[in-house]
């Protein structure tokens, strides 16, 4: 796909990546940004003094290569997941990207597949092409939803070396049954895949959704992913972080770059997570105004998704893109995530929240 209009065709580029566009949610300024899904409470004052505590205390060794192994900080993370797991169990790195990208370098790569069920986070094409991993895209039912029999099905027919689940699903943003997880690894057993699931929103899971951190025991190829970047209000910090069997935690030092968690990434993520209950304490927030936003765009007739995140999935009942614009015209960007008739709006302050709801009721009186 070598066109004129490609800054990129005069370079030596892989066949693959030819013609391919970076990731990237718009980074407009607006006044009231719901597009990303980040925790738009900032971080309390209380915690900001604890990491910039933390950092000065590394930064006069920072002529020092960092703790290659993070020990102190996996002790934490178990620690704060609790379910009987300790440091043997985790690994972390710069977000669950990167995480997600090294468990696809040791269990993916050339001549093997991942299958994740689209739509689904629009970064796991990417982390699969960046790692020579032939991406196959499952199908889910017409309401975006998954069941055990169609998950085990579409795994034994692709034997892949990985499957993504993602819980809640971004975009739609419900979390699975632990039945699908389930009935996933036993239809991989015979291929031995390796199944993920990404729980970067678990702590906004509704009552009663469990996590898929209650499988690990007797799953040796089980692996279930979180990060900072969402509940914890710290995406600009970088950490993302899995729990698994030791082997697994294990297998990733043979792919990570050396030292690749900085001093300062581990000083600030031990401070947040030593104060995670003044982190979390925005969690029911969010909750309230994510129950709210379900509950207000019912009322107008939007059909929402059930969300166990801090984003809500709607069908707009007309052109998204229309809304999309009309609703940034107001100075509120939300989520065109490309499916027709659809849109992700972030949950935020009460505030913004109050002013995404004002948009699209006047949008939709105007219709
Ligand atoms: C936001 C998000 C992540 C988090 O990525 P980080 O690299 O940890 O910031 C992971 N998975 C999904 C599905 C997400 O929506």
């Amino acid at each position: 796909m070598n066109s004129a209009a490609d800054p990129l065709a005069s370079l030596p580029l892989r066949d693959d990546l030819q013609g391919m566009s970076p990731y990237g949610a718009p980074q407009l300024q607006v006044e009231v940004a719901l597009n990303t899904n980040e925790n738009t409470h900032p971080v309390p004052d209380a915690v900001v003094d604890a990491i910039t505590d933390r950092v000065h205390l590394v930064a006069g060794a920072l002529n020092r290569y960092p703790d290659r192994d993070f020990t102190a900080l996996r002790k934490a993370l178990a620690s704060y997941l609790g379910h009987g797991l300790d440091e043997r169990n985790i690994w972390a790195g710069n977000g669950s990207n990167e995480v997600l990208q090294q468990i696809l370098q040791a269990f993916g790569g050339p001549g093997r597949s991942l299958l994740s069920f689209v739509p689904t986070y629009s970064m796991y094409p990417l982390l699969a092409l960046g790692t020579g991993t032939r991406f196959i895209a499952g199908e889910r039912d017409a309401d975006f939803s998954l069941t055990a029999d169609a998950a085990a099905r579409q795994v034994a027919e692709h034997a892949p070396s990985v499957v993504f689940l993602c819980s809640p699903n971004n975009p739609t943003g419900t979390a699975l049954e632990l039945d699908v997880v389930d009935a996933v690894y036993r239809a991989g057993e015979a291929h031995r895949t390796v199944v993920v699931v990404d729980e970067a929103y678990a702590e906004f899971a509704r009552e009663a959704t469990p996590s898929a951190l209650t499988l690990l025991e007797g799953r040796p190829r089980l692996i279930v992913s979180r990060t900072m970047s969402k509940a914890f209000a710290l995406a600009g910090a970088r950490l993302g972080y899995f729990a698994a069997a030791p082997e697994i935690a294990d297998a990733m030092r043979l792919v990570r770059l050396p030292y690749h968690l900085s001093s300062v990434t581990q000083a600030t993520a031990l401070a947040a997570l030593e104060h995670h209950g003044a982190l979390l304490a925005t969690v029911e927030d969010i909750k309230t105004q994510r129950d709210r936003i379900v509950h207000e765009l019912t009322r107008l007739g939007l059909a929402p998704s059930a969300s166990d995140s801090n984003f809500v999935f709607f069908d707009c009942g007309g052109d998204a893109h229309a809304m999309w614009q009309a609703l940034l015209d107001d100075g509120v960007l939300v989520r065109d995530v490309g499916i027709p008739g659809h849109l992700r709006v972030t949950a935020g302050t009460e505030t913004e929240t109050s002013l995404f709801l004002d948009a699209v009721t006047g949008y939709l009186s105007a219709r």
